[in-house]
């Protein structure tokens, strides 16, 4: 069992893979191969009506957008991408995901673009789209960060036993994926552990945390860092739409960085202001 000391220890482990490896493909397209032959030696003569269709290069089984989308346009769509390039917001600041394609969001779409090497225009169109697909799961968390790891509520898991119902806590912990995603991006692209994501009010308790937790809404996670010192993670969180930051200096953060969207949590009964501590990291208070 994991020993939880007050403190959310980082934990080095692997990410998990997502999506079959290639490998795993190749092997399961032998295996439905070898039956189809098997098929064809035990019943000479019969057709053979079995086609392997080979998956489309992003077939999304998330979400997928029908239209552009552009500074004044309205709607679940626009949602929808604010949720994925809420954390390319810039220095201190967020973007709300209202469903308004504001100046921020256009900003942010056009901080996605230039990161991932795109034409950055601040419009949404098919480029930006077919990223997002590639980047995105079949359940609708990015490519690298996983609904489990976020979940570990003291090893237990499921998203209950918070102060909000299950689907918002796991809705904002989605939200915190894809800000994760950003900040990993940014750190190039190298492993980025989450040490303690969402945890129940027991298990909060547990460890520790304080009473009012954002781990305690989904939007928090501690991280640990595999190949970037833990400075450069809390400067970097700077820029990627995270609004709680306490990392190395900050009492019991020396062994890793804590991140949440305090700011865009309206139900924890606090003033949704940004508040950042890591003086080891020349990150002040405030
Ligand atoms: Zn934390």
């Amino acid at each position: 069992m994991r020993r939880w000391n007050g403190r959310d220890v980082p934990v080095r482990r692997p990410e998990l893979p997502h999506r079959l490896s290639f490998r795993e493909e190749s092997v399961r397209a032998q295996i439905v191969k070898r039956a189809v032959v098997a098929f064809a030696l035990a019943f000479p003569g019969a057709a053979i009506a079995v086609a392997v269709a080979a998956p489309a290069a992003h077939a999304d089984g998330c979400y997928t957008w029908n239209r552009d989308l552009y500074r004044g346009l309205s709607g679940n769509d626009v949602r929808q991408l604010q949720i994925r390039v809420a954390g390319w917001a810039g220095r201190r600041d967020i973007v709300e995901t209202d469903g308004r394609y504001g100046p921020k969001t256009a900003a942010a779409v056009k901080r996605f673009q230039s990161a991932y090497g795109l034409r950055a225009d601040g419009i949404a169109g098919s480029q930006t789209y077919a990223k997002l697909y590639a980047l995105q799961d079949d359940d609708c968390t990015p490519r690298h960060f996983s609904y489990p790891e976020l979940d570990d509520g003291c090893g237990r898991g499921g998203w209950s036993g918070g102060p909000l119902p299950s689907a918002t806590t796991k809705e904002n912990a989605l939200h915190t994926m894809w800000k994760l995603e950003a900040l990993r991006r940014d750190l190039g692209d190298k492993p980025l552990p989450v040490t303690s994501g969402y945890r129940s009010t027991t298990c909060n308790r547990q460890v520790g945390g304080a009473s009012n937790s954002q781990h305690r809404y989904g939007t928090a996670a501690d991280l640990g860092s595999l190949e970037s010192s833990l400075c450069d993670v809390a400067r970097a969180a700077r820029d990627h739409g995270f609004s709680g930051i306490y990392g190395p200096g900050y009492p019991d953060h020396d062994d890793h960085v804590h991140v949440d969207s305090r700011r865009e949590n309206d139900d924890d009964g606090i003033p949704n202001t940004t508040s950042w501590s890591a003086s080891d990291c020349g990150i002040g208070a405030g």
